[in-house]
C-alpha cells in the first residue's frame, strides 16, 4: 500500500490533535507516514502509534526550528521523491498551509487548502472565500497535497507500529532565509487551546465590556471549553486579539460552539460555520447568528448565561 506522508505539528513535546486528526484520515487512502521535525518524536511514537500512524520519519536537525517553513518543505519534497507516496497531507494552519504551498512550488504537484472532508477518490470538499461556498475540488496534476482544517476529522484510535526512520537532508541556503529569531510563549491558563478545543464559548458585542467577559469565561470553564471572542470585542480591547474567532482571526470547527451576543456577521461565521454543533445566546430574534444555530435562546445574555453556568454546575456536580 502506498504511503501518505503526514506533516506533523507539535511543540516540542506534545502532538498537537490535528496531526492524529490527519492521521486517521490518512489511514483511509494508504499507510500513515508521519514526518516529524525537530525534537520530540520519541515522546510522541506511543500517540502516533494509537492513532494507527504506519512509520515515523524523524529529520530532528535544528534548522527546523530555526528557520520559517522552507527546511520543511524541502525535507518533505525529498522524502516524497523517495516515498512516492500516494497523497502529502498537511495542516491547515498558517504554517502547514505554507510548508504545503512552498513543497506544491518544488514538485508542480496541486494543492487543495482549508479541506474539510475527502471522499474516497481525494475529491475535497473546501471551504473558500471566507466560509461563504463550499466546493468540491480534485487535484489534476501529480501527487495531492491536501491541506486539512483542524477539527474537521474526529480523531479515531487504531493501533499502527509507528516504526521511527531517522532522515537527514542538506538544507540549501535558499531555505535559510527567514530565521526565527525568539519565540514567547504564551500563557494559556487551564484552558484549552482555542483551535484544538471540542467546545468553545465565544463572547461578541453584546456582552458588552470587558468585565463581563468574565461570564464567558465563567460558562466556557463550566463546559471545560476555550473562550473566543468577535472582532468587535477584540477591537475594543474588551480581550485579546489571539482569541479572535473569523476571517482575520482563528478558524474553528469544535463540536459544540456557543455564541453569546454575537450578530454573525460574514467575517466571523467564516471563522466557524463548520462547528458540528451551533448554539446561539442572542436577545435579537432577527440576529442573522440564528441562521446557523441548531440551538437558539432568545434572550438577554446577563440573564440566560447565569442560568445556564448554574445548571450545568448541578448537572456535572
Ligand atoms: C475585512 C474584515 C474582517 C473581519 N474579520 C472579522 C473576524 O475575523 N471576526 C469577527 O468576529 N468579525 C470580523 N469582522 C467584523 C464583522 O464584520 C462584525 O463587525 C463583527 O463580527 C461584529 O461583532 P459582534 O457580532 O460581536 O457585534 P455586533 O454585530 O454589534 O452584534 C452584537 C450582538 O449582540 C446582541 N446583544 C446585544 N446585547 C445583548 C444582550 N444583553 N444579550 C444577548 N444579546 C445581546 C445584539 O443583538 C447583536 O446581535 C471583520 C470585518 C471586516 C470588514
Amino acid at each position: 500500500m502506498a504511503e501518505i506522508l503526514v506533516l506533523a505539528e507539535h511543540d516540542g513535546e506534545t502532538v498537537k490533535k490535528v496531526t492524529v486528526e490527519l492521521v486517521t484520515l490518512a489511514r483511509r487512502f494508504g499507510e500513515p507516514a508521519v514526518v516529524w521535525t525537530g525534537p520530540g518524536a520519541q515522546a510522541a511514537q506511543a500517540r502516533l502509534a494509537e492513532y494507527g500512524a504506519a512509520k515515523v520519519y524523524v529529520a530532528d536537525g535544528p534548522e527546523y526550528d530555526e528557520y520559517i517553513a522552507a527546511p520543511k518543505a524541502e525535507l518533505l519534497a525529498e522524502l516524497a521523491k523517495q516515498a512516492s507516496p500516494a497523497a502529502v497531507f498537511v495542516p491547515s494552519t498558517a504554517e502547514g498551509r505554507e510548508v504545503g504551498a512552498r513543497l506544491a512550488v518544488k514538485t508542480g504537484w496541486g494543492i487543495l487548502t482549508d479541506v474539510v472532508g475527502l471522499a474516497d477518490d481525494l475529491t475535497a470538499e473546501q471551504v473558500i472565500f471566507g466560509g461563504a461556498i463550499n466546493v468540491a475540488a480534485r487535484v489534476r496534476t501529480g501527487t495531492p497535497i491536501i491541506a486539512v482544517r483542524p477539527n474537521a476529522i474526529t480523531p479515531e484510535a487504531a493501533a499502527g507500529p509507528a516504526v521511527i526512520e531517522p532522515v537527514a537532508i542538506t538544507v540549501s541556503e535558499g531555505a535559510k532565509q527567514a530565521k526565527v529569531t525568539g519565540r514567547v510563549v504564551q500563557q494559556r491558563g487551564a484552558r484549552p487551546e482555542l483551535t484544538e478545543a471540542s467546545i468553545v464559548v465565544s463572547g461578541g458585542r453584546g456582552v458588552g465590556s470587558a468585565d463581563n467577559m468574565a461570564l464567558i469565561e465563567q460558562l466556557a470553564d463550566s463546559l471545560g471549553a476555550a473562550v473566543g471572542a468577535s472582532r468587535a470585542v477584540t477591537d475594543a480591547g474588551w480581550y485579546p486579539h489571539q482569541f479572535q474567532v473569523g476571517q482575520t482571526g482563528k478558524t474553528v470547527s469544535p463540536q459544540l460552539y456557543v455564541a453569546v451576543g454575537i450578530s454573525g456577521a460574514i467575517q466571523h461565521r467564516a471563522g466557524m460555520q463548520t462547528s458540528k454543533t451551533i448554539m446561539v445566546v442572542n436577545k435579537d430574534p432577527e440576529a442573522p447568528i440564528f441562521e446557523l444555530a441548531d440551538f437558539g435562546v432568545v434572550g438577554d445574555l446577563f440573564k440566560v448565561v447565569p442560568q445556564l453556568v448554574e445548571e450545568i454546575g448541578k448537572r456535572t456536580s
